[in-house]
């Protein structure tokens, strides 16, 4: 297997902004690496430090310490002519679109091809290949008003692919758009890493987005990077209790009185099965061996990139020796579990 290429690599990145006086630090000695061709996300709750590592990366940010390198070049501090070479090389969509509003489609496609100085002709070709790409060649000449959301993303990405960027930076972009349009935005990304070998580095408050379309992805909580790994393994093994919170969401479809009963005769579990490691052999031996009863309360399985991981919710009861015996056989067989305890 061919070794990936780092294309982005952070080192100790921090960023103060100087704010009323105060010193708010918005992030602290961030340290990570994105591959090429990779999609790469950074989850995190409002106000934990996103979108200033987003613009970092993209370089309309300054860092405060901390160096960020492109190809190996840095350019966390580049200004003037190296950091407008930079910025033909990088791609950016926002959540609000920001969007001409006097320009049609084709004109707000063709913008950045005018500021490179690109031949009217070329022009024309390329916004024509853009719009096929992102599947609005009818709308060309119509303008952003008469579009819906999920259309003026599309005209956002076309625009931001003009120059063909090798990375296409997504400031929550699909956070103004309802579920469907989010999916089929999620799915045209997922084509222009897939077709052009575009990297893609977006930032998410929405689990859902990182599992639908992200090999790797990053938790940052108050401008710390707090868990980082492959999608896959960090949904099957979440450690930081913020990631935990990412992805449980469905911790509350659970009766309050079932918490409430938990005792050494009884615990909650949540199981985690990642592939094919099946959960009914598991909980029926732990059943058998142990003579415990359990009742399984919820259960859902989260399709990844490269793999599925299924969740069980289930009640033990039983003998307390009995229970601790069944939570040892489920280390023995690598079955990720957490205790649910009440809120
Ligand atoms: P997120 O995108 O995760 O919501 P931000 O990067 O926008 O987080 O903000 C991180 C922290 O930095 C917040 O406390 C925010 O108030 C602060 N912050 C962001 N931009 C500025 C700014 N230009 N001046 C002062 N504080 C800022």
């Amino acid at each position: 297997m061919n070794k990936k290429k780092i294309l982005i690599e952070v080192t100790n990145l921090s960023k103060i902004y100087p704010y009323a006086g105060k010193q708010i630090h918005a992030l602290s000695s961030i340290s990570m690496q994105i591959d090429q061709q990779d999609i790469y996300g950074i989850i995190g709750l409002s106000g934990a430090g996103k979108s200033t590592l987003i613009r970092c990366l993209a370089g309309l940010v300054k860092p405060s310490e901390g160096q960020i390198f492109f190809h190996g070049e840095e350019i966390g501090q580049a200004k003037g002519n190296t950091l407008q070479q930079f910025h033909r090389r990088i791609g950016m969509i926002f959540q609000h679109f920001n969007l001409f509003s006097s320009r049609t489609v084709a004109e707000n496609v063709a913008y950045p091809l005018e500021i490179a100085g690109v031949s009217v002709d070329v022009q024309r070709e390329r916004v024509h290949e853009l719009l096929q790409l992102v599947g609005l060649l009818s709308k060309k000449n119509a303008h952003p008003s008469a579009l819906s959301g999920g259309e003026k993303q599309r005209v956002g990405i076309a625009r931001a692919l003009a120059n063909h960027p090798e990375v296409l930076f997504c400031d929550e972009a699909t956070s103004a758009l309802d579920p469907k349009t989010t999916k089929e935005i999620l799915d045209l990304l997922k084509k222009v890493n897939k077709q052009l070998g575009i990297t893609i580095v977006l930032i998410t408050h929405d689990m859902e987005v990182i599992k639908r379309i992200c090999q790797r992805v990053a938790v940052i909580e108050a401008g710390t990077l707090v868990e980082e790994g492959l999608v896959a393994h960090v949904f099957a093994d979440p450690q930081h209790p913020t990631t935990k919170q990412f992805i449980q969401g469905s911790r509350h479809e659970i009766p309050a009185h079932f918490f409430k009963e938990a005792s050494e005769n009884r615990k909650l579990l949540r199981l985690r099965f990642k592939g094919s490691s099946a959960s009914e052999p598991v909980i029926s031996q732990i059943v058998k061996i142990y003579r415990l009863d359990a009742n399984i309360l919820l259960g859902w399985i989260d399709h990844l990139q490269t793999t599925t991981v299924g969740t069980l919710v289930i009640e033990l009861s039983g003998p307390a020796e009995g229970i601790q015996g069944a939570l040892h056989y489920l280390t023995e067989q690598q079955v990720h579990y957490e205790e649910l305890t009440p809120c």
